[in-house]
C-alpha cells in the first residue's frame, strides 16, 4: 500500500510512554504512581449542577467562546486574581484544547518557543507538529525557573515562552521573584508568554502566583480538570488582557472550525465550580506530598515539591529507564523522566492515590534505592 499517512505524524514520538504502558500491561493490581489526575471524584454539588443543566436542556452548542454566564464569572475572577480589567475570555475543551488553539494562532514554521525542561509533554509534540522549534532551557537539578538561562536562549526568532507553575512533572511552584524576572525578560524582548496554571489550586506552601500578574502579554490558561477532578468533562479557559485580544480572536476563530465549543452542560457546572471551595482536597494532597517527600528524601535526590501532585526524583544509576523497568518488575508503575525531558536521569511520581498505596510505593522505592 502506498504511504497514506501525513508527514506531520512523524513529528510526534509517543514511543517513551507506549513502552511504559506495554511493560505495565502484565502488572496485576500495581501500585500506580503514573496517573495524572486526582483520586477523588467530582464533588457532589458540581455533579448535580451538570445533571440539572442536562435536564434543563443546555445540550446544544454554546457560543464559540463559551456560555455568557460562565465567561462573565471567569472574567470577574481574572480581574480579581490577575488585575486585568475587562479581560478577553475563551472557554476551551480542556487546557489541551487551549494549548492547541494558542499554538495554532501563534506559531509559524521556524518560530522558536522557549520551554523549561522538564516540561508537560503536549507542548513539545504540538509545537513540533506545527513546524515550530522547541528551545529547551535546562532547569536541573533544582527545577527552578532560571531566568538567566531563559534570557540566554532568546533569539530574534523567539515567539513564545512557556511557564507552567505549579509544574508537571516537577511539582515546583515558582517564586514571585523568578516570575517577575522572566516577565521583565519577555517585556524587553516583546515576547508573548503562555502561562499554564492548570495546577494553581494545588499549591501547598502558600498560594501559587501567576506570571500573568506581572506581564500583560500573557496568555493565561486555567483548567477545571484537576481542581474539580473532572478530567473527562474537557473544560478550561484562556484569558488575555486588552493587548492580546487580537490573539484571542484568532483562537476563537480556530475553535469555531475545530472544537466548535466546549461541552455545554458542563459549562453550567463550571460556573458552579468557580464558587466551590476545594480547600479540603488541597489539605489532603498536602499530606500526600508530605508522605512522599518525607518517605523518600533520605534515600533519593528529590527536590521538595510544593505543588501539583508530582515529584521528580533522581534515579539511582545512569539511566532512569532501567530503574523504571526494575520498579515495574516490582509492581510499581512510575514514568521515566525522558517522557518529560531531553534527559533520562529522573522518574516522575504521581502521588494522586490513596495514602496506603503511597506507603506501599515508598516501601518498594526504598527497597530499590
Ligand atoms: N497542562 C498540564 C501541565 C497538565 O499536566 C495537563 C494534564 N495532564 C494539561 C495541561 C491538560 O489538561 P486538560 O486538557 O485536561 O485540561
Amino acid at each position: 500500500m502506498k504511504n497514506i499517512i501525513a508527514d506531520r505524524t512523524a513529528l510526534i514520538d509517543a514511543s517513551g510512554i507506549r513502552k511504559v504502558f506495554a511493560l505495565a500491561a502484565n502488572m496485576k493490581n500495581p501500585i500506580n504512581f503514573s496517573i495524572g489526575q486526582p483520586d477523588f471524584d467530582v464533588p457532589g454539588p458540581l455533579k448535580d449542577a451538570a445533571i440539572e443543566a442536562i435536564r434543563n436542556g443546555f445540550n446544544k452548542y454554546s457560543q464559540t467562546a463559551g456560555d455568557e454566564e460562565l465567561k462573565e464569572k471567569i472574567a470577574a475572577n481574572v480581574t480579581e486574581q490577575i488585575g486585568w480589567s475587562n479581560p478577553g475570555v475563551l472557554v476551551a475543551s480542556g487546557v489541551s484544547g487551549g494549548l492547541l488553539l494558542t499554538f495554532l494562532a501563534l506559531i509559524n514554521p521556524g518560530d522558536e518557543v522557549i520551554i523549561p525542561d522538564p516540561y508537560f509533554v503536549i507542548y513539545k509534540h504540538v509545537i513540533n507538529m506545527l513546524g515550530g522549534k522547541c528551545v529547551y532551557v535546562d532547569t536541573y537539578p533544582d527545577f527552578k525557573l532560571h531566568p538567566e538561562k531563559i534570557e540566554a536562549a532568546i533569539t530574534e526568532k523567539t515567539k513564545l515562552i512557556i511557564v507552567n507553575s505549579p509544574c508537571n512533572p516537577t511539582g515546583m511552584v515558582y517564586s514571585v521573584e523568578q516570575l517577575k524576572a522572566v516577565a521583565d525578560i519577555a517585556r524587553r524582548g516583546d515576547i508573548v508568554v503562555m502561562s499554564d496554571d492548570i495546577y494553581d489550586k494545588f499549591s501547598y506552601d502558600g498560594p501559587a502566583e501567576s506570571i500573568a500578574k506581572y506581564y500583560e502579554k500573557t496568555i493565561l490558561l486555567k483548567g477545571f480538570s484537576k481542581t474539580y477532578a473532572m478530567t473527562g468533562w474537557r473544560l478550561a479557559y484562556a484569558a488575555v488582557s486588552d493587548v492580546l485580544k487580537p490573539v484571542l480572536e484568532q483562537m476563537t476563530k480556530i475553535q469555531q472550525y475545530t472544537f466548535v465549543c466546549a461541552p455545554s452542560p458542563f459549562q453550567k457546572a463550571a460556573a458552579a465550580a468557580l464558587d466551590f471551595d476545594v480547600t479540603q482536597y488541597v489539605d489532603q494532597y498536602r499530606k500526600k506530598r508530605d508522605l512522599i517527600y518525607e518517605g523518600l528524601k533520605d534515600k533519593f535526590e528529590i527536590p521538595r515539591p510544593s505543588g501539583a501532585f508530582y515529584a521528580f526524583v533522581k534515579a539511582p544509576g545512569p539511566k532512569a529507564t532501567a530503574f523504571v523497568e526494575k520498579a515495574i518488575k516490582n509492581n510499581l508503575l512510575i514514568i521515566p523522566g525522558g517522557v518529560f525531558s531531553e534527559k533520562d536521569t529522573h522518574f516522575r511520581i504521581s502521588y494522586a492515590t490513596a495514602d496506603e498505596k503511597i506507603q506501599k510505593g515508598i516501601e518498594i522505592l526504598r527497597s530499590l534505592a
